[in-house]
């Protein structure tokens, strides 16, 4: 996969996938493994149909409460996916 390869940009990330966070929250950034925003907001948001998927980051080791309400921009999918 080439970083400028158009279909990789576009790859979205799974539940469960190792993802690179670059968002606002500078304090925590690094690898975090990823799923969809639980949380109601998020969900509603969804169902009011914002075509914005929101992500919840949880640390692959537990030791920090990872970032909600994660924009698909704060984050990057790991090449240690393979
Ligand atoms: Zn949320």
């Amino acid at each position: 996969m080439s970083p400028t390869d158009p279909f990789a940009a576009a790859d979205l990330p799974a539940p469960g996938d190792l993802v690179n966070y670059h968002g606002s929250l500078t304090d925590l950034h690094g690898v975090f493994v990823v799923l969809p925003c639980p949380c109601r907001i998020c969900e509603r948001l969804d169902r009011i149909g914002s075509t914005e998927t929101r992500y919840m980051l949880i640390d692959p080791w537990g030791d920090l409460p990872g970032p909600h309400h994660v924009r698909r921009q704060s984050i990057t999918r790991s090449t240690a996916n393979g």
